[in-house]
């Protein structure tokens, strides 16, 4: 399975339950993202649990837009982030201190040191929405849980792996109790057992449905179609430069000063923009020529 593309999402649910689930392994879209920076293998493992998860919320939060998450903190990792759009394109990222040990299993509670998380979800057209979680637990899984709870009340598990080529991860969520049918509760507590049994190389190495059976094959398991994924970027010329010119007329002046041109290397993806004193000129303003 290591040489060919599979970047997969796909929804299931069992029968006569208010169960729903979501699988997602991902393989050549990850590589795709961790392959722009020099990353330490356990933060190339965290940047593919933050992919995963976000493909996961992708399907589940279904609007026609962007949906980021983003961790930040004061500890040897700034900044980590991941983004998906209505297309299903992933990118992701991850800024940390490189003067310090990456320790070999990492606790975003300790990297990222009262730190927080936030979840944001940017409609095409409409209001922003922002939910931010304060970061407690050791593990993303616990985050995402905390974040349901506060956010969808209903009961979600999420359970998360990646190993530097493949991520993966396994969803599951009780839908409100007004639908539920007899037998619920049961249910829903052996379905989250079952899936507390599962191995990272099961999360990484099976494909949905053979994990499922795996997990479940006495269940009746009703599978809906797998959606791709891929990595992609959401930078653009105009967006870079919308980003330039939140410097200030002042740095922007100082920049081409001492370099002729205002040079900007895309982070996701590696494209690179430039901008010289012609193109800036509409906010540069008249007194601001510098040669
Ligand atoms: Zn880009």
């Amino acid at each position: 399975m290591n040489n060919v593309s599979i970047n997969e999402i796909q929804r299931f649910s069992f029968d006569d339950t208010n169960v729903r689930g979501e699988r997602v392994l991902l393989n050549s879209a990850y590589q795709e993202i961790i392959k722009r920076k020099e990353y330490p293998l356990p933060l190339e493992k965290l940047l593919g649990e933050f992919v995963a998860a976000i493909a996961l919320l992708r399907d589940i939060i279904k609007i026609d837009g962007v949906l980021s998450i983003q961790a930040k903190g004061n500890g040897f990792l700034s900044t980590l982030m991941t983004e998906c759009d209505e297309h299903q394109n992933l990118r992701g990222i991850a800024q940390w201190d490189e003067n310090q040990n990456v320790p070999d299993v990492i606790s975003l509670k300790d990297v990222l040191a009262g730190g927080y998380l936030a979840i944001t979800i940017q409609p095409r057209n409409g209001q922003r929405y922002q939910g931010i979680v304060e970061i407690i637990g050791d593990t993303l899984s616990e985050c995402l849980e905390q974040y349901f709870s506060q956010s969808e009340q209903l009961p979600s598990r999420v359970w998360l792996a990646a190993n530097g080529a493949q991520c993966g991860g396994l969803f599951l969520q009780r839908l409100p109790h007004e639908q539920s049918k007899e037998g619920d509760e049961d249910a829903w507590e052996r379905f989250t057992h079952l899936a507390s049994t599962v191995k990272e190389e099961e999360l990484l190495g099976l494909e949905t449905e053979e994990l499922l059976h795996r997990l479940y094959h006495e269940e009746e398991i009703r599978l809906y179609d797998t959606k791709t994924m891929q990595f992609g970027c959401s930078c653009s010329r105009q967006r870079t430069m919308d980003a330039v010119m939140s410097l200030g007329q002042e740095e922007m002046r100082e920049i081409l000063i001492e370099q002729g041109s205002i040079k900007v290397d895309c982070q996701f993806c590696a494209e690179k923009y430039e901008f010289t004193e012609a193109d800036l000129e509409d906010v540069l303003g008249d007194q601001a020529k510098v040669h």
